[in-house]
């Protein structure tokens, strides 16, 4: 009996449908049961249901703690902005590395785990104005969020055999705001000694990604500093749009409580419904979730599989290719079993 797992798929627009179609070949691959509840999040479902559809969405991903998201048009509302919302979504998680066949200016490789707080920083105040020449906001820093994302960040470093983990402020000089940050993340550190940790200037930090990129593993950040972090580091790879995140929220122990993964792309309407969108990113997202569920062994098969295959010239026609959507996603579903296949041939211990 394959192990079953529920997760919740959110449908979106555009080339959602042929998105979800390619993950559900691929899931057909693994030796796994991913039992998909579907939840209609079309603009059309969005308009007809009007905000209960959220409610149907929210209890959903509760009860199966893991959901995919397909990109969604935004319109009278943001599905994204209500979901992070209403599921207390705290903590994104953006891997970002080279991805072979995307063009970019950057000639290092670049493989980088940005943790972010996803609440406070200077974004929850949008400020007001003290007389005409003046204007103040507040800088929010909160133990919660901080210790969620630090535990999260640690544990990822724990499960990815003992990766650094840099904590990334302006400590120096917002000493309140950055101070308690800094001192929730070593306090956290503490608890995983084995981990290697250290803190960097934020500034310090942009700069030395540039020059020595290798010396980052995974980076923990408070929001705004994640926010300039991930498009810095997306640039570079020249991923701007084939990436995926994980969105994270927590239970009063830090742990995890639900996850949604989705793409960093939209809803690529020009090419909708013509068998030419690009799947990578979600097989990327679908990776993460393999993750979380534990099922880390096929987590990293579905994508060193998509990376390699991009590698050898097995491209979408975005990247240069000939591949169309259902092409690129049998190709990927066939070496995935291969390699699965493969390695269960292998002996559990090397031979000497
Ligand atoms: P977009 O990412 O949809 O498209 C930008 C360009 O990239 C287009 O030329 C598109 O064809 C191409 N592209 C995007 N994804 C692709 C893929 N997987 N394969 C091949 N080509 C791909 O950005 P946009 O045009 O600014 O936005 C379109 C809609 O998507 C908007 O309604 C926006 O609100 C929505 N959007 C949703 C999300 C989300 O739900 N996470 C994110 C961004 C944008």
């Amino acid at each position: 009996m394959r192990p079953t797992y529920q997760v919740t798929e959110l449908l979106g627009d555009g080339i959602g449908p042929e998105l979800s179609r390619a993950v559900h070949t691929l899931a057909e691959a693994l030796p796994i049961r991913l039992e998909f509840v579907p939840v209609d999040l079309t603009l059309e479902n969005r308009r007809a249901q009007g905000l209960k559809i959220y409610d149907k969405a929210v209890e959903a991903v509760t009860a199966s703690r893991v959901a995919l998201k397909y990109p969604t048009v935004t319109a009278e509302e943001s599905p994204n902005a209500i979901l992070r919302r209403r599921l207390d979504l705290s903590v994104i998680h953006r891997p970002v590395y080279t991805i072979p066949g995307v063009p970019t200016n950057f000639r290092r490789e670049l493989d980088i785990d940005i943790v972010r707080i996803a609440t406070g920083g200077t974004y929850d105040d949008p400020g007001r104005m003290i007389g005409d020449d003046g204007a103040v906001s507040l800088r929010i820093v909160e133990r919660r969020p901080v210790r969620e994302a630090a535990r999260y960040a640690f544990t990822l470093a724990r499960r990815t055999g003992n990766k650094r983990v840099t904590s990334a402020s302006k400590y120096t000089i917002q000493k309140a705001t950055d101070g308690l940050f800094e001192s929730i993340a070593k306090e956290v550190a503490a608890q995983f000694p084995e981990v290697p940790h250290n803190s960097e200037l934020f500034d310090a930090l942009l700069g030395k990604v540039i020059m020595t990129p290798e010396r980052f593993q995974i980076v923990l950040v408070l929001n705004e500093y994640g926010d300039f972090l991930s498009d810095m580091a997306c640039g570079l790879a020249g991923s701007l749009g084939i990436g995926a995140s994980a969105n994270l929220a927590f239970d009063a122990a830090a742990v995890v409580r639900v996850a949604l993964f989705d793409a960093a792309h939209g809803t690529a309407p020009d090419i909708a419904g013509k068998n030419l969108a690009n799947p990578t990113a979600i097989f990327l997202a679908l990776s993460m979730l393999l993750y979380q569920l534990g099922e880390t062994d096929l987590g990293h098969t579905v994508k060193t599989t998509t990376l390699d295959l991009l590698r050898q010239g097995v491209r979408t026609r975005d990247l240069g290719g000939e591949e169309s959507t259902d092409s690129f996603t049998a190709a990927v579903a066939a070496e995935v079993t291969r390699r699965l296949a493969e390695a269960k041939e292998l002996p559990a211990t090397p031979l000497p």
